[in-house]
């Protein structure tokens, strides 16, 4: 909250008009001079963070996106169309385990029901969370924004891998974003004394869970782009002398590669129906969130790349294997383009996060350049 009133500040203080709609998304608009009528051009990202993240991942988006926007505006550059600086709510959201939040409610990939159902480790609800936040998620309807109602979305981010920094380049141009598929594993076997219960009549939860994290791993590992991470892993009792009789696992699948993603899916689904004959346990799958895998435009790709050349900075075309707010503006929006920076030794969701503030300085020249360009166009 006190990160969003001191964005809200910034925005007032530098003359923008502040909107912020129903569920948190926090807009700044910047129109002086514009024709009637056009379709606005948006940058953005997030402010929101994980617990113990860093500095940089969404922040950077968000206040070099206001950067540009301000100096767009005092150097009295001429706009056709409005410019939106956006700052997406629940963008990492661990709480409620369901990432952009903010801005699939704005592409309409996430209704009033979900709030309802979205659910933290104490029981409360996404709707109920937000009510005491200040906000009307009773309203989330008249949050929804119609579908190519944007002109274009750019965000620059850091690319929370190490991609660039082994290259030596301060820029990145994002091709496409990977899309996770995520789902909670509730294992249940029986928990038993572990002293007199002999290792053939058992059912251990643990043991199966171990057995489902390695092969995650491995099936990801077998695959071209796929990644594959049990987050967490909890067992009950959760106690010394007890075989563990219930454990949930956190599992996030991703890939560019919207076929290969499929086929992680169903394998590792597979997989598990096989080992709960083998090792006698019954489970549930809660799925979490499915995004698809989406590719960014052409048209974004080549303007950004061109406003480098001019700028005389080298850039490379990479995917983006974490998933960002960009994705769900593709409904919105024909022109989506990402920018990347490196973050020192590709560390993220990490205090430790660090960047080098030249590459952040150059990335936003570009990001400022193309975003003139798409508001003339
Ligand atoms: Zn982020």
């Amino acid at each position: 909250m006190e990160a969003r009133n001191f964005l809200i500040n910034l925005i007032e203080e530098n003359g923008f008009k502040l909107k912020i709609d129903n569920v948190g998304n926090i807009f700044a608009i910047y129109d002086d001079g514009c024709e009637p009528g056009k379709k606005p051009v948006c940058v953005g990202s997030h402010i929101d963070s994980v617990p113990n993240g860093g500095f940089y991942d969404g922040t950077l988006g968000v206040m070099a996106g206001l950067e540009a926007l301000i100096s767009i505006k005092e150097a009295g550059i001429k706009i056709k169309r409005p410019l939106w600086l956006i700052n997406f709510c629940c963008e990492e959201s661990s709480r409620f385990k369901t990432a952009t939040i903010g801005s699939k409610i704005i592409s309409g990939k996430l209704g009033l029901q979900r709030l309802h159902e979205l659910k933290d480790e104490d029981g409360i609800s996404l709707f109920e969370a937000m009510s005491k936040f200040g906000l009307e998620p009773q309203n989330l309807n008249d949050s929804i924004l119609k579908e190519h109602s944007l002109h274009s979305y750019l965000e620059l981010h850091i690319e929370q891998g190490p991609v660039l920094e082994r290259s030596g380049i301060s820029v990145g141009i994002v091709s496409g974003i990977a899309a996770p598929i995520r789902f909670e594993i509730i294992i249940h076997g029986k928990a038993d004394h572990s002293g007199a219960t002999p290792m053939n009549m058992r059912s251990d939860a643990l043991l199966a869970a171990s057995h489902i994290i390695i092969a995650a791993n491995k099936f990801a590992k077998n695959k071209k782009t796929a990644v594959a991470t049990v987050g967490y892993a909890h067992a009950k009792p959760g106690v010394l002398n007890v075989v563990p009789g219930e454990a949930r696992l956190g599992v996030d699948l991703r890939d560019i590669d919207k076929v290969s993603l499929e086929e992680l899916n169903l394998e590792l689904r597979n997989f598990i129906k096989e080992l709960s004959g083998e090792l006698n346990f019954s489970y549930e799958i809660r799925e979490l969130s499915s995004d698809e895998p989406v590719k960014l435009s052409e048209h974004a790709i080549n303007l950004l790349s061109e406003e480098a050349t001019k700028l005389g900075i080298k850039t490379l075309t990479l995917p983006s294997g974490a998933g960002h707010d960009a994705m769900n503006l593709t409904k919105l929006a024909s022109s989506v383009g990402m920018l990347f920076i490196p973050c020192v030794g590709g560390i993220s969701h990490n205090i430790a996060e660090a960047i080098n503030f030249d590459d952040a300085f150059k990335a936003t020249q570009i990001l400022t350049n193309a975003l003139i360009k798409l508001s003339n166009e």
